[in-house]
Formats: structure tokens, C-alpha cells, sequence
């Protein structure tokens, strides 16, 4: 199958298209151990069958759980010989896939960590000992109101609910 065909008709843009057509299924995103993709080794990705062609050649793009082990890092997208991008396509079908409802569990939790507290990351009592530790000062949740308006106006906070009730 052609890389390009993973993207249900007029969902990926003619650019993306073209760097995916120019994809050698070389590896070398994946296979540089300690430079490339942490996500290669998860475990049940090989050399031949690379976390990024599981990507981007898989028939269902969007319905891939293992869409969601990639971080954004970007090292693909720097070592790739060949200009291509595996990242942008990564994220243009994380993006879809939320749009459509099946964004993984983990994900919906931390959008709304972010949304309810401006952090990515819990607030916890240990965190803040740590802080103290190293006297800093304790963080502090000051922008709820700002998110509130950003998370209402933007449509994500319509979209959160919509996940969640489907959930449940
Ligand atoms: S994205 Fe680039 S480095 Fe990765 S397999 Fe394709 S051509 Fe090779
Ligand atoms: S951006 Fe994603 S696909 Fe690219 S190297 Fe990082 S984790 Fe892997």
C-alpha cells in the first residue's frame, strides 16, 4: 500500500501527502538507539516494522491506540534523511482521532489536568515538599478563570464533555 493512502480522502493536506510519498521505510527514525524514537521500544516494534510505518501505514489511522505513544518529541522529524516528517502526520491523525471521538483515556485526563489547573502534571504533596526542599516557591493555581473562557470559547471544553459522555 501506498504511505500516502492512510489518510481518508480530504483529511491530509496536499503537503503532507507529498512527504509521506517520499517516505523509504528506511528506519532510521526508529532504529538509532538512544538518538531516535522512544516509542520504537516499546516492544512490539522492530527494525522491520518500525513504530512510524505502524503510523502511518496502518489501514485505520485514526482508530491506532498506538498513535498515542508518541510524544512530539520531534527526533524523527530531525533525523530523517529524506525530509520527510513522520511527526506532522502523527499529530494531523491525533488531532482527527479526537475530533472523532477516540482519543485515548490518558489523554482526555491530562487535557483536562491542564484545563482545570494550567499544569500538565497533578499537584501533589509531594511535589510541593520538593519544592519546599529546594526553596522554591509552592505553585500556585492562578489561572482557572482564563482557562475556563479559553476552554468554552475555543470548543474544547464542548468536545471534553462529548468524549466523556460517550465513556460513560
Ligand atoms: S520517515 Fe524518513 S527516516 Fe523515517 S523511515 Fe521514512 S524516510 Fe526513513
Ligand atoms: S515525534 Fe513521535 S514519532 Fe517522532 S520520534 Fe518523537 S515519539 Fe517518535
Amino acid at each position: 500500500m501506498a504511505i500516502h493512502a492512510v489518510y481518508p480522502s480530504g483529511d491530509a493536506s496536499e503537503e503532507l501527502k507529498e512527504a509521506a510519498e517520499i517516505c523509504f521505510q528506511c528506519g532510521v527514525c526508529c532504529v538509532l538507539r538512544a538518538h531516535s524514537c522512544h516509542a520504537q521500544y516499546d516492544g512490539q516494534f522492530d527494525p522491520r516494522h518500525t513504530f512510524v510505518y505502524d503510523c502511518l501505514g496502518t489501514e485505520e489511522p485514526v482508530e491506532n491506540p498506538n498513535l498515542w505513544l508518541c510524544v512530539s518529541c520531534h527526533k524523527c522529524e530531525e533525523l530523517c534523511p529524506y525530509d520527510v516528517s513522520p511527526v506532522h502526520f502523527i499529530e494531523a491523525m491525533k488531532a482527527q482521532a479526537f475530533e472523532m471521538g477516540s482519543a485515548h483515556p490518558s489523554v482526555l485526563s491530562e487535557i483536562e489536568q491542564i484545563v482545570e489547573t494550567g499544569f500538565a502534571f497533578p499537584l501533589t504533596g509531594s511535589s510541593a515538599r520538593q519544592r519546599e526542599v529546594l526553596e522554591l516557591e509552592p505553585l500556585k493555581i492562578t489561572a482557572q478563570d482564563d482557562l475556563k473562557v479559553i476552554t468554552e470559547e475555543t470548543g474544547l471544553g464542548t468536545k471534553l464533555r462529548r468524549h466523556r459522555e460517550e465513556e460513560g
